[in-house]
């Protein structure tokens, strides 16, 4: 009887996460999609708790865990999500090693005969996903914070190393599948440890740029963790919801490596192989910014008929997002054709921009991928460039000796006037130097996105009348 109930709460938790992530597929629907997510999680949480023994541990272990994670997602600054959601993954890796260990010592089903070598071959492979999940995400956490340089670190001979280590982890699953007792352990261990540099090696290899791309494949790296815990732990729930997870991030790492023009093998492996930045000097910049004033841009914006916004991480950073949107309302209603182009990794996560500015009321229609709009640019009047750099830098695509040559950007400078808003001439995450701010038709309104954000929509306010609400076009 319970173990029915168990079934159909799983089979229903099952349906609900594919009925979630159908839902976070689209902007419209990602509310509904994160509150069908909620409730399977719910469902599950209750179900698993049915079957397990030793209420008065899961009662102190859930809750503790519920509080930590309430009060963390509620303090979160938005701006601080990135590393929350990596520091999360690196959660689920380290979740699945500790069930490895524990499995190894104590299995929870009584196996005998080839049993116990699949229960092996699941630890071992379960508890290698784990740890280079764990470590891999922790450097994406310490590079997202600054904590680490952001730019790729390479160790001397390192596709030597990476060889020797993987070799290493090969190897040592025979003695392991065969170790009784307290030798295998060891063996896990060594593995463990040689996983986890490994994982830390592969994740400092990549440089700033492609980062966005890491981030996305340490989620799917996370669900094919979860689905190896569920192996371990014969549940089928943890089976289902870890391929998931570790499909669609998969899928999501592979659209984003096409849009930056990756490749996929060579991110997956730590940049292995040809590096994807160029190999000699970046070309010196030359030049003097111009800048401008709110009252300059107010100026611009009036005798503008299409105006591009193109947000950027600094957006995210200044909270600048609803006056955007208010700007943006106030210059459609004057009969403006005003648009959003966005970069696929522009801010800190996957959607980042999408999310703020669905926040912020923007309609959706009015918000458009980079490729949707790129075309459009050279017949744009005015293109505000919002906290955004590396996604806006033109020698991705003129200078073959940039580390971010080759990746396709927002080509702003296309358009016949460019104003970037940020506070002072330093780098994006990348670290690159941006020849957009010198050239001719590119004036720098310098300071707090939000700051002068306001300051436009003030002057731009005085002189009109109050817009209608912000709709669909
Ligand atoms: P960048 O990180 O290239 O640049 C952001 C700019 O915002 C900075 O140059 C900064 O300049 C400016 N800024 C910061 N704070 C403010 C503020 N308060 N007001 C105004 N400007 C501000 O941003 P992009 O979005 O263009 O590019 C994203 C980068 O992050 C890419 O390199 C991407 O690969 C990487 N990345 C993306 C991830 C993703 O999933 N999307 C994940 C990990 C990395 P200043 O200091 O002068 O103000």
């Amino acid at each position: 009887m319970e173990n029915n109930l168990v079934t159909t709460a799983y089979i229903v938790a099952s349906a609900l996460f594919i009925l979630s992530l159908a839902g976070l597929s689209q902007p419209e629907t990602a509310k509904r999609g994160n509150l069908l997510g909620i409730l399977g999680m719910a469902i599950a949480f209750g179900a698993t708790a049915l079957i397990c023994q030793g209420y008065p541990v899961q009662i102190g272990s859930i809750g503790l865990g519920v509080l930590v994670g309430v009060l963390a997602a509620a303090r979160v600054a938005m701006t601080d999500m990135p590393e929350m959601v990596a520091l999360l993954n690196s959660f689920v890796g380290l979740a699945a090693v500790l069930v490895g260990f524990a499995e190894y010592l104590q299995p929870s089903a009584a196996l005998t005969g080839t049993d116990i070598t699949v229960h092996r071959v699941e630890i071992y492979i379960g508890v290698f996903i784990g740890i280079i999940t764990f470590t891999g995400s922790m450097i994406a956490v310490a590079k997202l914070r600054g904590w680490v340089p952001s730019r790729a670190v390479l160790l001397p001979a390192r596709h030597l190393f990476t060889l020797g280590m993987l070799g290493a982890i090969a190897f040592l699953i025979v003695p392991f599948l065969t170790a009784t007792g307290s030798p295998g352990i060891w063996i896990l261990a060594a593995m463990t440890a040689i996983a986890g540099i490994f994982g830390i090696v592969i994740v400092m290899a990549i440089g700033g740029a492609d980062m966005a791309v890491v981030i996305s494949l340490l989620n799917s790296y996370s669900g094919l963790a979860s689905a190896a815990a569920g192996f371990m732990l014969n549940n089928d729930l943890l089976i289902i919801t870890g391929a998931l997870v570790g499909s669609s991030g998969a899928i999501l790492s592979y659209i984003m490596c096409k849009g930056m023009n990756r490749s996929f093998i060579n991110v997956v492996l730590g940049g292995f192989g040809e590096t994807a930045s160029g190999s000699g000097k970046a070309a010196a910049l030359v030049g003097s910014a111009t800048s401008t004033t709110t009252g300059e841009v107010v100026d611009l914006l009036a005798n503008a008929q299409s105006v591009v916004i193109v947000p950027g991480y600094g957006m995210a950073v200044a909270q600048a997002q609803h006056p955007v949107a208010e700007i943006t309302r106030i210059l459609r209603a004057q009969g403006k054709q005003v648009r959003f182009g966005i970069h696929p990794v522009a801010g800190r996560m996957p959607g980042h921009m999408n999310v703020l500015l669905a926040e912020a009321n923007v309609p959706y229609d009015i918000v458009l991928e980079m490729d949707e709009i790129n075309d459009d640019l050279p017949h744009t009047d005015v293109v505000l460039v919002v906290g955004a750099n590396d996604t806006v830098n033109p020698s991705a695509k003129n200078d073959p000796n940039s580390p971010i040559a080759g990746m396709p950007v927002m080509e702003v400078w296309e358009a016949d006037t460019v104003v970037v808003l940020k506070r002072g001439m330093s780098s994006g995450y990348a670290g690159v130097e941006n020849p957009l701010f010198f050239n001719d038709n590119t004036l720098m309104l310098f300071g707090d996105a939000k700051t002068n954000v306001n300051g436009i929509l003030a002057q731009l306010s005085t002189s009109t009348a109050p817009a209608p609400a912000l709709s669909a076009a």
